[in-house]
């Protein structure tokens, strides 16, 4: 049984990586750029956001909007920090590799999912 990835598969995985982050970094740009970096800037905003909307449907509105933002940013850093993670393991040779049994994860899992850390087995021990 092989224990590693050949040189082209990890070539291969790398660029599938490297396109996801780039993917991942827009879309986070985009809805950083609208819902700010700093959350003391949404306190300031929200008083005035009540005044401002007569309708209580569009306050309600509002901060529906907000959380969706929130959630979607959590989402897409949480993403790009796994394909961070993987980079790294390519860098360090262990990529491909599970982290729980150091077997090697099936070519078609890294195909679906080029973030796994374990194989299929050992994955379903965690969420
Ligand atoms: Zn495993």
């Amino acid at each position: 049984m092989k224990k590693k990835l050949s040189k082209e598969k990890l070539e291969y995985f790398k660029k599938k990586l490297e396109a996801r982050k780039k993917e991942l970094e827009k879309a986070l740009s985009y809805v950083a750029q609208k819902n700010p970096a700093n959350p003391e800037d949404w306190e300031t905003v929200v008083p005035d956001m009540n005044a401002m909307l007569s309708d209580k449907n569009e306050v309600a509105d509002f901060f529906e909007e907000m959380e969706n933002r929130a959630a979607i940013e959590d989402k897409l850093e949480e993403k790009l920090t796994l394909v961070k993670e993987a980079m790294e393991r390519i860098k360090k040779g262990t990529y491909g590799i599970c982290e729980e049994g150091g077997e090697l994860i099936d070519e078609r899992r890294l195909e679906v999912y080029p973030c796994a850390k374990n194989c299929i087995a050992h994955a379903k021990n965690y969420k």
